[in-house]
């Protein structure tokens, strides 16, 4: 089993049976809440799809929108030929806006990885894609040639920033301007970065926000890796520790993302509060970082006797922790629904989104609907 495996029921029972079956009471009370809020009632809706993941495929049938987000891994193989092919169809859509960022396959849109791609130019020096080191992590941020992708009127970000204008509407008069930020920039796959043909990977120990920083005042945040521990397949939680802290500080309106297919088509609703907080403290102590099918090769026996009932059951910070989910979702769920109270509020929470389309068999549904 590898890491972007679903992991079975038995294997989130033996990783931590207390988060597994924490897990569908914590989902139910955040849907028990009012939703996020991410406008005022007298603003314009804005209807966004998002999509990701797609892999040289297409969707027959794309859900009807203000704004088409495609959130990286158009392609397998990264070539030129393939990323301009999807480029293409998107251009087809009927979507007023249409945003794109890339990912891991998406190659020849990562200069580093340029020079490797068949129908890339050739290396005019070796030194320079001879390795992904820091020094070279730079390059991330030069855009791609312009002249050698035709992306019509579609959006492409590369850790930069876009405003979009809405225009009004018979009910809302007034029109509306979002701001969508990028980030192609993923966690380490690939154990060696002189070869991998895999794109926008960070050096390990490296913040890639420190290079790239997300502005605050974004509403709409595309990136290619989910947050560590959103929709990222507890417990190889593959998701970006990095990304997690930047989205507490920005609190965008909409996060999307892909990259985690098994994960794909999950909405959570993003609160920002101590239940978070507490959920995402509990997976941290919880998940197993590449060892889970290493023990799964000691037998069951070893499993149950290595099992996380023991240490669930002995830790008083798992105890703790949940309480804390619990209280933090229960008392957020009587405080909106039965007082009537206030959320965190316009601009501190939202919604949080795995669009990967990629399934076993083909591309899954018409992309996912959000209005914000
Ligand atoms: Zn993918």
């Amino acid at each position: 089993m590898g890491a972007f495996d679903a992991p079975s029921l038995l294997t989130r029972l033996l990783a931590s049976p207390f988060l597994t079956l924490l897990r569908p009471l914590y989902t139910f009370l955040l849907y028990l809440r009012t939703p996020p809020r991410t406008r005022l009632p007298s603003t314009r809706p804005v209807r966004v799809v998002c999509i990701s993941d797609t892999h040289t495929l297409t969707l027959d049938d794309v859900a009807d929108g203000d704004l088409l987000i495609h959130a990286g891994d158009m392609t397998n193989d990264g070539t030129l030929a393939e990323i301009q092919a999807q480029i293409d169809w998107i251009k087809t859509l009927p979507h007023a806006h249409k945003v794109v960022i890339a990912g891991n396959h998406d190659s020849w849109l990562d200069e580093r990885i340029r020079p490797r791609i068949p129908s890339g130019p050739s290396p005019s020096s070796s030194s320079s894609s001879s390795s992904s080191s820091e020094d070279d992590y730079e390059h991330v941020t030069n855009p791609p040639t312009p002249s050698t992708l035709d992306w019509g009127e579609i959006h492409y970000l590369q850790n930069r920033t876009l405003a979009l204008p809405f225009p009004p509407t018979p009910t809302h008069p007034t029109p509306r301007i979002l701001t969508l930020h990028g980030v192609p920039q993923i966690p380490p796959l690939d154990p060696s970065p002189s070869t991998t043909l895999h794109a926008f990977q960070y050096p390990p120990d490296t913040n890639p926000y420190t290079t790239h920083p997300i502005p605050p005042s974004t509403d709409i945040l595309i990136t290619h890796s989910p947050p560590l521990h959103h929709c990222d397949l507890f417990p190889h939680s593959i998701g970006c520790a990095h990304l997690l802290a930047q989205v507490w500080r920005v609190r965008p309106s909409l996060l999307v993302f892909g990259h985690v297919h098994a994960a794909g088509g999950v909405v959570e609703r993003g609160f920002y509060d101590c239940a978070q907080r507490s959920w995402e403290e509990l997976c941290s102590r919880r998940c197993e970082k590449g060892e889970i099918w290493e023990k799964g090769e000691r037998g069951v026996l070893g499993w149950v006797v290595r099992g996380g009932w023991w240490r669930d059951a002995l830790d008083w910070r798992m105890w703790k922790g949940m309480v804390g989910v619990v209280f933090g979702a229960a008392r957020a769920v009587v405080w909106t629904r039965v007082w009537g109270g206030e959320t965190a509020g316009v601009g501190r929470e939202g919604w949080i989104i795995n669009a990967a389309c990629k399934a076993e068999s083909g591309l899954r549904g018409r992309g996912i609907v959000v209005e914000i």
